[in-house]
């Protein structure tokens, strides 16, 4: 299969060997597929292409415009199986959680199509009208993950798009067949221009991150290629907002029912493998229950069926790839060396990625495991005693994305919850999110803020129309 870039409203890219990327099933190690390598060539063709659709695009009435984006919901729902079974291929994913992947997608820009950017009247009597009106800021550049490599994309292109920008999407290099294949379905019906991608080998970031043309940058993914892009934004006054790692702490208290809470912070922690960037990957467990809840898990963990996402049956896919694959193993020798590994554990002697889950106990902050942002299907579980410092324990980290607090009395976890750093913070659950709830990030897990009214806004700037009658 070879899947074309989209430029202009054109489908770009040469099948010859030189310059092709091979994508990778991360459930064989075998490449399936083939994508154009993209150069910088196509990123200027692509920006320049943005920014002559823009004064169009940003004229077509609002009503056209969430229209067009309710289109990409409806052919994204058209053809969700097609486009999961690609996904699965690519990312690793079991097919459900593709499936799932698609239908948040869909109802995303569903929500994403019945938004405006409201500006508001200031002042409208005899001497002047003052109104605020929120414009468009021009070519948008979207740079994505691998985790979710359809969802993330779409975070960008339905807000920016109702707002009345253009775009350029670059995927991750591990993962750009989908979103191809969906620009390409998309291609008549959305004006020339407006949306564009462009596939690389991890190497034309900082062509769109430099663009003289691009007006905004909406970056997802790790924290050092944040502080990259923020640096390169710089030279031009970028606009950039910035969705960053986490290291979610769950706090658990000794009054929760403790199977039913090991339940939901597993499935928290290891869906997609575990790579969520809002994924629980720190549990603090009460040493009341501390035993039994890392019995409960480990209970979980050694039932999951790990294996190839397109096999029915699999709860836990491979990891992404080759890259974070190694990253996953080295977490897993350091948590054997700082504590005691419970179950699961790299899979020997199969091609892909796999992992069985690892629960890890006895550990403490300040370990590799605890303190860094594993990625994988790997998760420490930390002893405390003390509720009234729990909070602040797990505040000392340089991450503030999200987090869970657990106990039957609402007001108590509440209450500990308001103590917590993160943009996010939930009270007997994790990853609770929508189109409608304003995502963020504390310290160094993000700038700006994306979803709902809030994220809509960063596509935009404000214009002071001041009217002396
Ligand atoms: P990454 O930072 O390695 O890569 C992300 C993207 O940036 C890729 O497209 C990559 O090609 C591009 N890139 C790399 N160097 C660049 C540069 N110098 N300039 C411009 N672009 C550059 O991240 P990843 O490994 O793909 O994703 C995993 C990370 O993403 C995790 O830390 C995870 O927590 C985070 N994440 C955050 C959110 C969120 O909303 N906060 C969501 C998903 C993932």
């Amino acid at each position: 299969m070879f899947q074309q870039m989209l430029i202009n409203g054109k489908l770009v890219g040469k099948r010859s060997p030189k310059k092709t990327i091979n994508v990778v099933n991360p459930s064989t190690q075998k490449a399936f597929a083939q994508v154009p390598k993209g150069k910088i060539k196509h990123i200027n063709k692509a920006v320049k292409a943005a920014n002559k659709a823009f004064p169009a695009w940003a004229a077509t009435p609002l009503e056209k415009r969430q229209a067009i984006v309710e289109k990409m919901a409806d052919v994204i729902s058209d053809n969700a199986d097609k486009l999961a079974r690609l996904l699965t291929s690519e990312q690793g994913k079991p097919m459900p959680e593709a499936m799932g992947e698609m239908a948040w997608t869909e109802g995303y820009l569903r929500h994403y199509a019945t938004l405006e950017a409201r500006g508001r009247t200031i002042q409208d009597d005899d001497d002047f009208k003052i109104e605020v009106r929120r414009v468009p800021l021009g070519v948008v550049a979207g740079i994505c993950p691998w985790n979710f490599p359809v969802l993330v994309p779409f975070w960008k292109i339905g807000p920016a798009l109702v707002a009345g920008n253009t775009i350029v999407i670059k995927p991750a290099p591990t993962t750009p067949l989908t979103i191809l294949k969906i620009f390409e379905l998309f291609n008549n019906f959305v004006p020339a221009g407006v949306i564009n991608v462009v596939t690389d080998e991890n190497d034309l970031g900082p062509a769109l991150t430099n663009h003289p043309d691009v007006a905004k940058v909406s970056f997802t993914g790790s924290c050092e290629t944040g502080k990259k892009i923020m640096a390169s934004s710089a030279s031009t006054l970028k606009r950039v907002t910035l969705e960053l790692g986490g290291n979610d702490p769950a706090i658990v208290l000794p009054d929760v029912d403790v199977a039913a809470t090991a339940a939901q912070i597993y499935g928290g922690a290891f869906l997609n493998a575990g790579q969520v960037c809002l994924a629980v990957k720190r549990v603090y467990a009460h040493k009341d229950i501390y035993d039994e809840m890392c019995g409960e898990l480990a209970t979980l963990a050694n039932e999951a069926i790990v294996g190839d996402g397109l096999q029915q049956g699999t709860t836990i896919g491979p990891v992404q790839n080759k890259a974070q694959f190694k990253k996953v193993k080295a977490f897993v020798k350091s948590a054997r060396k700082d504590g005691k590994i419970l179950c699961g554990g790299i899979v020997k002697n199969k091609a892909g990625y796999f992992v069985n889950p690892v629960i890890v106990r006895d550990v403490k902050d300040g370990d590799d495991i605890v303190d860094k942002e594993q990625f994988g299907p790997i998760l420490p579980v930390i002893k405390y005693s003390n509720i009234e410092k729990i909070g602040k324990q797990a505040n000392d980290t340089d991450f503030g994305l999200g987090a869970s607090v657990w106990s039957s009395d609402t007001a108590k976890a509440t209450k500990i919850a308001s103590q917590i750093e993160a943009g996010s913070v939930w009270v007997n659950q994790h990853i609770n999110i929508g189109p409608h709830i304003p995502m963020a990030g504390f310290k160094s897990s993000g700038i700006g803020v994306e979803q709902s009214e809030e994220g809509l806004e960063e596509y935009t700037q404000i214009q002071v129309m001041n009217i002396a009658k």
